[in-house]
Order: structure tokens, then C-alpha cells, then sequence
């Protein structure tokens, strides 16, 4: 089943749209965006319904105010920005249900924005409730997910609006998504090189499990090594172990090496004698990590051992940083790696907010192929996993 995307709906004139995205912008104390890539991302999209002279109610959230009205999470913020960038008004509804807003957008005129206020401001969103949904519609007769990084989660505005609207499909950042997603997993160029990172197994471990049918080689890093490590019988000291996870962990090893996938893991690190940016620290290989000292960084033979295990790479998919890069005595590794990438060759694919702000403090983000906007979601494709939003987009795109 394929989904449709907003250029093949034949007649957007005059027509309310429901468009759901994630504007789920970072603010400071002030209220002040402080980085506005996923309003800049739907533009396309939105620029085409405008052109096309739709009506647009655009949809989100932002922070998490669990199920209540909190002025802090008011999404005042990103319709100002999204104003200034579009150049044109952007109206804020005072809620996202009700009369008053129904009103707002039964006087639109084609060619208005309409921006409801953060959809999290109720609990029914959470909860996909059917009732809450039906209140979102206010009256439109388009549904358009270009929210791709909510698109993991069957919320309200995500999933349950689907029975009460009739036409369904995806904006174009959706699109994005999953084309270079489907390069990546459905039709890649190999060698297929997949980099894990971050600080825990859990969470990626399912990832590992799905990616050993589809890669050509995995390298893992960060602080999720040291459970393979640990595994196999090195002494890690304080590294970061999920004890608990050690015998999954190695099961995954066992079954990527029968499959012929060819699996990395550092062979030198940086420790430190305690989690802090001014720690005591020093490189060490795997065999010599001290029994009260902690790896926070992969050390400069991995770096080396991981750029030449991408050299010949045409396709590289990569999430989660190689050490505690947010502190500068554990950033190398990350970048250097982030350099390697972007060196490379390959279709480089990257997701999760710390790759992606690891690749960003890295000045590399434009020699990058892609970079996701969906960290969970991201995740839960490399998983193999169907995620909610994109199923009802399946299932009811082509009706
Ligand atoms: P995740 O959300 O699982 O992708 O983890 C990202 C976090 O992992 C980052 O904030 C890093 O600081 C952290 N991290 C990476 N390597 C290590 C390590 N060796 N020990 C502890 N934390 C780490």
C-alpha cells in the first residue's frame, strides 16, 4: 500500500485543510525560539496549499503540558516565526476545539492561516480519543500529516482524525522521509554501513536485531559498547553497563556474525575518573580500562578503525554520538566520525537530535545526504516497526 502525498489531490482550492505538523520548537526563558528547523521544514508544504490557494489550519504540539492549558506551551511563538517567514498573516486560534475556533475557520478565506493552539493542551490527543479527534476537525475536509517525527505515536491528531476526514495524505517532509528511508532499507546501494551510538542498548537493541537482516556491516559506539564489551569478557570498570541486557546484547552479536554482517565495536577509548567536563581523563586501550575509571569517548584507533570500515560504504545510515560529546574532553570521537561520514562517498542518512546536533556543531550538516527530522520515529523505522500515523496514511490514502 502507498500513501498519497498533497500534490495528488487533484482540488485544494478553497478547500479547509487540517495540516498536522511538529512545531514542537525549542523556546529559552523568554519564549524566544531558539532553533527553528521544523517550521522551516514544512514550508514546502505549506507553500504549496497556499499556491494552491487552500485553506490551511495547521496543527502541534509543543512541550509536554499533559492534558492542560499552560501559557508556556502556547504556540504563539511558532506562528509569530512561521509568520515572519512566510511574510503573510498567521492567525492563532485561542484553543484547537470549540465554537470560537470553528468560527475562526468558517471565515477563512483560501489563501489563510489558521494555527490551533497546542493540541496537548487535552488529554484526549495522548490518548487517540475518538471524541476529541472528531473536535478537531472544525470543519475540514483535508488531512495532511507532514509531522513525521510524532508519526511513532497514535495520537488524536496523528491517527484518530483519520476516521472523520476524508481525504488523508502526507506533505512533502514526509515524503523526504521516507524516500531516503526506503534508499536506505528497502533499496540501498551496499556496502550498507549502519553507526550506532548513544548511551544505552535498550531502546536500540531492536534496531540491531532488525538491522542485522539488512546491513553490511554495524559499527556501535558510545556508552552502548560497553555491554557488547562487557559481554565479552572485558573489564570495563565504570563504563556504562545494562548488566540486565548483557545476554541480549550478545545474542545480537552472534546472530549479526552469522549472518555475515561485520560488526565493530572500539578497540581504544577515553576514560575518566568521574562523569564530569573536568574529569581526569586519558586514552586507554579496551583491555586497560581502569576498575574505577569510566569510558566516555571512543579513543583514536576506533576513530580510525571506523573511518576505514566506512571507506567503501555507498549507503550510511547513522544514529546516536560515539562518546559524551555535549562535554568537550568526550567530543572527538563524535566528530571525528562526524568528518568521516561526511567524507565519505556513501548516502549519508542521519538521525536523532544528538546526531543531528552533533553533525550541526560539526559545521558538516550540508555534506550530509539527509538528516531526519524524527528522532523516536526514526528509531522505530530502522526497527522495522509500522509506525501509526503512516499506517492510517496507507490504509486510507487511496480511498
Ligand atoms: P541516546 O539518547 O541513547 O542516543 O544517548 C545520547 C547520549 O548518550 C548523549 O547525551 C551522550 O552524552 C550519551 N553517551 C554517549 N556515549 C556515552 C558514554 N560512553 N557514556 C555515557 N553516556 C554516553
Amino acid at each position: 500500500m502507498s500513501i498519497r502525498y498533497i500534490d495528488e489531490i487533484k482540488d485544494l482550492e478553497g478547500k479547509k485543510v487540517f495540516m498536522r505538523v511538529d512545531f514542537n520548537v525549542p523556546l529559552d526563558d523568554n519564549q524566544n525560539i531558539t532553533e527553528d528547523t521544523r517550521i522551516r521544514g514544512v514550508l514546502p508544504t505549506i507553500n504549496y496549499a497556499l499556491d494552491k490557494k487552500a485553506k490551511i489550519v495547521l496543527a502541534s504540539h509543543l512541550g509536554r503540558p499533559k492534558g492542560e492549558r499552560k501559557e508556556k506551551y502556547s504556540m504563539a511563538p511558532a506562528a509569530e516565526r512561521l509568520s515572519k517567514l512566510l511574510g503573510k498573516e498567521v492567525k492563532l486560534a485561542p484553543d484547537c476545539i470549540g465554537s470560537q475556533v470553528q468560527a475562526m475557520v468558517d471565515a477563512m478565506k483560501p489563501g489563510d492561516i489558521v494555527m490551533l493552539e497546542n493540541v496537548r493542551f487535552y488529554p484526549g490527543e495522548e490518548k487517540n480519543d475518538n471524541e476529541f479527534a472528531q473536535a478537531l476537525v472544525n470543519g475540514c475536509e483535508i488531512y495532511v500529516n507532514d509531522a513525521f517525527a510524532v508519526s511513532h505515536r497514535a495520537h488524536a491528531s496523528v491517527h484518530a482524525i483519520t476516521n472523520f476526514i476524508p481525504v488523508v495524505a502526507a506533505g512533502f517532509l514526509m515524503k523526504n522521509e521516507m524516500n531516503y528511508f526506503d534508499k536506505a532499507m528497502k533499496n540501498p546501494i551496499r556496502p550498507l554501513v549502519a553507526i550506532l551510538g548513544g548511551a544505552k542498548v535498550s531502546g536500540k537493541i531492536e534496531v540491531l536485531e532488525n538491522l542485522c537482516d539488512k546491513v553490511d556491516k554495524i559499527i556501535v559506539g558510545g556508552g552502548m559498547a560497553f555491554t557488547f564489551l562487557k559481554g565479552m569478557g572485558y573489564n570495563v570498570g565504570k563504563s556504562l553497563v545494562e548488566e540486565d541486557l548483557i545476554e541480549t546484547a550478545m545474542k545480537t552479536y552472534e546472530k549479526a556474525r552469522a549472518k555475515g554482517v561485520k560488526f565493530y565495536l572500539p578497540v581504544d577509548c577515553v576514560v575518566a575518573d568521574q562523569f564530569s567536563a573536568t574529569a581526569e581523563n586519558k586514552i586507554v586501550p579496551i583491555q586497560e580500562i581502569p576498575e574505577s575509571w569510566m569510558a566516555l569517548d571512543i579513543g583514536p584507533a576506533s576513530v580510525a578503525l571506523f573511518s576505514e570500515a566506512i571507506q567503501n560504504a555507498k549507503t550510511i545510515v547513522w544514529n546516536g554520538p560515539m562518546g559524551v560529546f555535549e562535554m568537550d574532553a568526550f567530543s572527538r570521537g563524535t566528530f571525528a566520525l562526524v568528518t568521516a561520514v561526511a567524507n565519505s562517498y556513501a548516502l549519508t542518512i542521519i538521525g536523532g537530535g544528538d546526531t543531528d546536533a552533533a553533525v550541526n556543531r560539526g559545521g558538516e550538516a550540508s555534506r550530509m545526504g539527509y538528516i531526519s527530522t524524527g528522532g523516536g520515529a526514526f528509531l522505530e523505522l530502522l526497527e522495522g516497526k509500522k509506525l501509526p500515523g503512516i499506517q492510517v496514511l496507507e490504509e486510507k490514502g487511496n480511498k
